[in-house]
């Protein structure tokens, strides 16, 4: 890696972009493959997005045939059967040997009463802190505070670097030319406060669009965590232990974390406020809860309330396409795009491959983001190598951006809120229909073309936050009305059953004019696992 005469100007083999699992995996990857890495941050990291807060499950099975077919077959009708059963191999097997990378590297897991090491949850701090640790110790060299604005793309349409802003000290803007690039930015919550989501807004998927990237499975973007009303922390696997009440303590028919969520929205929607009680939990479970998820009860334990014996007020928060499924399309096994020189990783991807339309308990979102980080690093590795010595020369073309430099300044504070008031309703977004979704897009859509050459001299961050934002609402509300039944996560009041005719992709992209179309791919013409069981 060599520096210029501009410090803040760098070249590299591999930029990665978001430092969160899948970023840390990529950018470790492309080092142990002999690549020259810059990972850059919006945040520090170590603690930012959405894994560093939290504690995950992960999808981990131990390789043993039967196990792994159960756990294939377990998601396959959940996910409205458009995952890919090859993939979803593929990930166990990678995240097998990943965490047994992580186990060597000295992670603290639990040991059973037999000594064996329990691996189906990782504690985000302690994880993210040692994924720091190690991707420093093979090289790469860490931008803290050093939010992407722009890829820079070259005069063949290749991605060969990204621009960005300096955050740490006096703002200034750097400059990475590299050979190929690793979008890991995670998903887009739309800035809805749900735990380790305040850096999550989309911000890849623009960068990528402008470049001509396209998405897949956007229309399951609809992910509601479920929290208590008065904090952020979205955890919701102790919720099965929940029942849902009114104020005066009488059950709500129907609710319930997994299957009755609807009827939790409904009541919200009504203005009814909703309280849970985790009075299903055993005393052993109470104690392991407390345990293994230790985050979730701070919030209690700051106001006094013990969850298992004291109701408290519930809510809905959107968490969008970050337990979502859909993201950039990813066209080959080494999570590379549909342009040259751009992969993309963790949940700034699609996870149909795995999840298809629903993500459910959530561990096949940390499993996704080690495999496809640990791919998409080696796929840009791979691709440097091929870039040849010249390929940091070659003149930079300037595409088509929105939000960042025009003259005229953007009120990106009120453009995220009216983003905000066509995302959050769950009458507009967790149920959907034809109308509303119109409606919504009229509005979304002349947010768009507001804010095209528009910019903000003070805040560039931020009038790309907000673009990013309306970009990734246009795409999800598009698909959405392309999709015309219901599946997994997207539910269309008008089209309540699922359509076998429509068991495919739905893909998309386009800035000004957003475009979608169905895709359908082989694991399609499969039948379902269970059938061929
Ligand atoms: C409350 C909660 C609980 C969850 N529980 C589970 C669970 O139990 N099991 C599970 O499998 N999954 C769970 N998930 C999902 C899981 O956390 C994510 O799938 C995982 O964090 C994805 O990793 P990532 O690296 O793709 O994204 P993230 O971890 O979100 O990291 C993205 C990184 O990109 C950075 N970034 C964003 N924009 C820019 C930019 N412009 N420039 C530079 N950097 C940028 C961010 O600062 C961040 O560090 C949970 C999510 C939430 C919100």
């Amino acid at each position: 890696m060599t520096s210029s005469r501009d410090s803040d100007s760098l070249q590299a083999d591999v930029l990665v972009i978001g430092g969160g699992p899948a970023g840390t995996w990529a950018a470790w990857q492309a080092a142990r493959d002999g690549a020259t890495v810059v990972l850059a941050d919006k945040g520090y990291v170590g603690t930012s997005g959405a894994t560093a807060p939290s504690g995950t499950g992960v999808w981990y099975v131990e390789p043993e045939a039967v196990a792994r077919e159960n756990a294939l077959a377990a998601r396959e009708a959940l996910g409205g059967h458009l995952a890919d059963r090859d993939w979803g191999h593929r990930v166990l097997d990678q995240t097998y040997i990943n965490l047994q990378r992580v186990a060597d590297w000295g992670y603290p897991f639990p040991v059973d009463e037999h000594g064996v090491q329990r691996r189906t949850s990782l504690q985000g701090p302690d994880y993210m802190k040692l994924m720091r640790r190690v991707v420093r110790q093979v090289g790469v060299k860490v931008l803290d505070h050093s939010p992407a604005l722009e890829l820079l793309t070259d005069g063949d349409g290749a991605v060969v670097g990204a621009r960005g802003l300096s955050r740490l000290g006096a703002a200034r803007d750097w400059t990475v030319r590299a050979k190929a690039v690793v979008i890991a930015t995670g998903g887009c919550a739309f800035l809805s406060k749900a735990l380790g989501c305040n850096v999550l807004t989309g911000d890849g998927h623009l960068m990528a669009a402008e470049t001509g990237a396209e998405f897949s499975g956007m229309e399951f973007s609809n992910a509601y965590g479920l929290g208590p009303a008065h904090s952020s922390v979205t955890k919701s696997a102790f919720y099965r232990w929940a029942t849902f009440r009114y104020a005066d303590g009488s059950v709500i028919d129907g609710a319930g974390s997994k299957h009755g969520r609807s009827v939790i929205a409904k009541h919200l929607q009504a203005g009814t406020p909703v309280y849970a009680l985790l009075d299903l939990a055993n005393e052993e479970e109470r104690r392991f809860a407390r345990g293994a998820q230790p985050n979730f009860f701070l919030p209690f334990d700051r106001i006094g309330v013990d969850p298992f014996t004291q109701q408290f007020q519930v809510t809905l928060r959107l968490e969008g396409t970050v337990r979502g499924t859909g993201g950039l399309r990813i066209v080959d096994e080494r999570c590379a795009t549909t342009v040259p020189g751009l992969f993309a990783a963790g949940d700034a991807a699609t996870r149909e491959l795995i999840c298809g339309a629903f993500t459910g308990g959530g561990s096949h979102n940390a499993a996704w983001a080690t495999s496809s980080g640990t791919w998409a690093g080696a796929g840009a590795a791979a691709f440097a190598k091929t870039a040849g010595a010249l390929a940091h020369t070659r003149p930079v073309r300037r595409d088509d951006r929105a939000g960042l430099d025009g003259p005229r300044v953007l009120d990106s504070t009120g453009l995220i809120a009216a983003v905000q008031r066509e995302v959050f309703p769950y009458d507009r977004n967790l149920f959907r229909d034809p109308a509303t979704l119109r409606d919504s897009l009229v509005r979304l859509d002349g947010y768009w073309e507001h804010l095209r050459g528009a910019g903000s001299a003070t805040d560039r961050l931020r009038a790309r936050e907000a673009a990013a934002m309306v970009a990734t609402a246009r795409w999800m509300y598009r698909s959405a009305l392309a999709r015309d039944e219901s599946r997994g996560m997207h539910k269309r009041t008008d089209r309540p059953a699922t359509d076998p005719s429509q068991r495919h992709h739905v893909l998309s992209g386009g800035l000004d004019a957003v475009w979608t179309r169905p895709h359908r791919s082989a694991a399609h013409e499969q039948p379902f696992l269970a059938e061929a069981a």
